[in-house]
């Protein structure tokens, strides 16, 4: 059994809440010291904290306060702007780390594989998400809101989160940090309608009760809901009452006290139906998207699972924008395996496994990257603390890498050759400030900077008044 010469040096790769989480775990177990850098492609941290939650669900970012905490460690190290594939390899990271940890998420979306699917007009969720939450590889993209009607596919939360800030008031979106941008482009959005469309029934809909009770309070829109897609089918009748579950149950009788309500004529209406899948995406005589056909389905059980099953009964939603919300997915690192059809790093608890079926020793995996994308951002703590307590169980029978240089100084003097200017934890807590000051003056709890010519800025000025 090899002994490891401590301290022991972690990577980690991705600094969201699967990052964060394993590094607290790694501090307060690793049982002598231990180093950790943590490596983001963006020069900010924080992941889908920052680029995925909602702006309008500005408590749950409040967890940024604990990640924030654990950055503050003597012994940890943020390089922000580092991109590994491109900076640094995996083949590289070895050379420097006992053990490595990707954290990196799920950061593109599934297809639907329909035809019109990438006509103009439709759009992944995933980059509306981005776009309106100020991510700097997304801030350019224009999303079409002069159209009336919005079809999302998918009833998930992430569908649930665009229907909402598709609906919310300009007054409304500017108490928040969306991006300076989305905020100007949704003031001025002629969207009336929008539908969300579940595939399967709402017995099986995937999105969770506080965000359905959010739907139904919205200020200026009429959440209308099909009393026929709320008559249960024999199948989730059947399974419901084998296996009780509070959540579904309450589910179901909100969505029934909803379809039940008198409506307001508000300005806009969001239309919710269940049982409907799409199946093309049609253009009008300019090539854009026009129109979704869709079709009814029933539900019948496949497998473990509740299916939806199409009939022969269509029908047309006329549209201009389509945004499609069917789930994120993991993309490739290169140097690592991968597995395509769940789009995530094959592992076995977070221990990654070869292409032979062999462990990649000191490589592992947390988060969405580990488990494909579900869960909220809690459901990442216990992911992570069972990737790291594999980790330290490699440590302690010497299981790990064996890195040539295992110190700070030689991945900080390769990378002010490779990745000049690359961010700091410092440089974040400059940003932060200056945004939140920014945020201050217009009663925000922040104003994002969105490009790295405006984090340059900000981080110059700061300079600059520190200096006089
Ligand atoms: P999700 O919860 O997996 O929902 C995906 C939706 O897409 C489901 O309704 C699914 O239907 C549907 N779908 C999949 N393939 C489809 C197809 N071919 N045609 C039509 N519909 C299809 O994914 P998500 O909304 O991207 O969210 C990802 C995770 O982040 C979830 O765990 C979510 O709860 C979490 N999240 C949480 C919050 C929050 O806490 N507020 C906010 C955003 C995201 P089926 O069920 O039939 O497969």
């Amino acid at each position: 059994m090899e002994t490891i010469v401590r301290p022991l040096r972690v990577a980690i790769i991705g600094s969201g809440p699967a990052g964060f989480y394993a590094a607290d775990h790694l501090f307060k177990q690793a049982g002598g010291p231990v180093e950790i850098d943590m490596f983001d492609r963006l020069p900010t941290p924080f992941g889908l904290v920052r680029g995925g939650v909602a702006p309008d669900h500005q408590k749950i970012k409040n967890v940024t306060r604990v990640f924030d905490r654990i950055a503050r460690h003597d012994a940890f190290c943020f390089f922000g702007g580092v991109d590994i594939g491109r900076d640094l390899s995996v083949l590289e990271l070895e050379s420097y780390y006992h053990a490595v940890i990707y954290a990196t998420g799920a950061q593109t979306d599934r297809s639907l594989g329909i035809p019109g699917e990438d006509l103009p007009g439709s759009f992944s969720a995933t980059e509306f998400v981005a776009w309106y939450n100020g991510h700097p590889d997304f801030r350019d993209r224009t999303f079409d809101l002069s159209k009336k009607e919005v079809v999302i596919i998918g009833v998930g939360n992430v569908a649930v989160d665009v229907a909402r800030i598709l609906c919310r008031t300009p007054e409304e979106l500017e108490k928040t940090d969306i991006a300076d941008y989305a905020l100007e482009a949704l003031r001025s959005s002629d969207v009336r309608r929008v539908y969300l469309l579940g595939r399967r029934g709402p017995g099986q809909a995937a999105f969770t009760n506080p965000e359905l009770r959010e739907l139904g309070d919205l200020l200026t829109a009429d959440l209308i809901i099909r009393k026929r897609d709320l008559d249960l089918d024999p199948h989730t009748l059947r399974h419901l009452a084998e296996h009780p579950d509070r959540e579904t149950s309450t589910k179901l009788d909100t969505l029934r006290q909803i379809a039940e309500r008198p409506l307001k004529n508000a300005k806009r209406q969001l239309h919710l139906r269940f049982l409907e899948s799409p199946v093309e995406i049609l253009p009008g005589p300019d090539g854009c998207v026009a129109a979704v056909r869709t079709v009814i389905n029933r539900i019948e059980p496949r497998g473990d699972r509740l299916s939806a099953i199409p009939t022969d009964e269509f029908e047309e939603i006329p549209a201009g924008t389509v945004f499609r919300s069917v789930g994120y997915r993991g993309i490739p690192i290169t140097g690592l395996p991968f597995d395509e059809q769940r789009g995530v790093i094959p592992n076995d608890g977070g221990r990654v496994v070869d292409v032979d079926g062999a462990l990649r020793r000191g490589h592992y995996v947390a988060g969405w990257i580990k488990r494909g994308p579900s869960g909220v951002i809690g459901t990442n703590k216990p992911c992570s603390i069972e990737t790291v307590d594999l980790l330290l169980a490699d440590v302690a029978e010497g299981a790990v890498g064996n890195p040539q240089s295992p110190e700070r100084a030689a991945v900080r003097a390769l990378l002010d050759e490779r990745r000049p200017g690359y961010y700091t934890y410092a440089d974040w807590l400059c940003i932060d400030a200056h945004e939140t000051r920014l945020g201050q003056s217009a009663g925000r709890p922040r104003r994002k900077l969105t490009s790295e010519s405006e984090f340059r800025q900000a981080l110059a000025d700061m300079t600059e008044t520190s200096d006089s």
